[in-house]
């Protein structure tokens, strides 16, 4: 597993960027623009803050390697420091932001991709950039508007994508959670790599679930959001 620790204590270096776009795309959970001037790796994250004196939040980048843009997506958290002011950017405003770091990526083996709420992004983010040949994705959300991309990803990876609702029912999407999910399936591979991104707790569950079902530990590889 990733050390998170390792990200949060990075000292990176903040520059200003120009806010292009901001939208609300479900109820308090926006996706922010600017653009890009820096290659990176699907997978990645920045470092973002809107004011000098108050410490950076990391976020996985939500777009595409050769997109213009660079995407971060986000949950307005209401009693926390930066979420809330970032909910009100508009074209024009600048904020900070680092160049992209971190080591979470995939390659070209088959995979499944197990994502909670906003931990969608680094995958749609390696979707986007290209890469979602032998994947298989798994969306755990709480209420049936939290589908973000859904569009997008149910036309292009069909049967390999997975929604799982806690608090709503419709047809094709799963009811209940994900750890749920991958306990009422009848297989689980054992030999593909498993990445999982979201939660503390969403994240130590499925990956308890895996290794008893007979997947490697060093098969699995998580970025946790905390
Ligand atoms: C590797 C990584 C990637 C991430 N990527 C994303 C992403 O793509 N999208 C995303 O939405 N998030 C992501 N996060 C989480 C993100 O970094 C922030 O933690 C999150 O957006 C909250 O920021 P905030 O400043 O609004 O809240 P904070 O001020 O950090 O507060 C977080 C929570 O703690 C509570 N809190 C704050 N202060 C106190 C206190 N004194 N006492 C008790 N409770 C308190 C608040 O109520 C709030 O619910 C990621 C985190 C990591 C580590």
């Amino acid at each position: 597993m990733p050390k998170a620790d390792e990200y949060k204590n990075l000292p990176v270096e903040l520059t200003e960027v120009v806010i292009t776009g901001n939208e609300e795309i479900s109820p308090g959970v926006h996706l922010i623009a600017w653009t890009r001037k820096h290659d990176f790796i699907p997978g990645q994250v920045v470092k973002i803050t809107l004011d000098q004196e108050v410490p950076p939040r990391i976020y996985s980048i939500c777009s595409g390697n050769s997109e213009d843009e660079i995407r971060v997506l986000f949950n307005v958290k209401d009693e926390g420091v930066l979420t809330p002011r970032l909910a009100g950017v508009i074209p024009g405003m600048k904020i900070w932001a680092s160049n992209p770091y971190g080591s979470f990526k995939d390659g070209k083996k088959p995979a499944w991709w197990i994502a909670t709420g906003t931990g969608i992004a680094p995958f749609y983010s390696m979707f986007r950039s290209g890469v979602f040949e032998n994947k298989t994705l798994i969306h755990g959300v709480r209420s049936l508007n939290q589908f973000y991309f859904e569009d997008e990803l149910e036309w292009a990876l069909g049967d390999h994508y997975i929604r799982c609702c806690s608090h709503g029912q419709a047809c094709n999407v799963f009811p209940g959670r994900v750890t749920k999910y991958l306990e009422e399936i009848n297989h689980i591979p054992t030999d593909i790599n498993y990445y999982l991104c979201g939660k503390a707790l969403m994240v130590v569950e499925v990956r308890d679930l895996l290794i008893s079902k007979g997947v490697p530990y060093e098969n699995i590889l998580a970025e946790i959001y905390f």
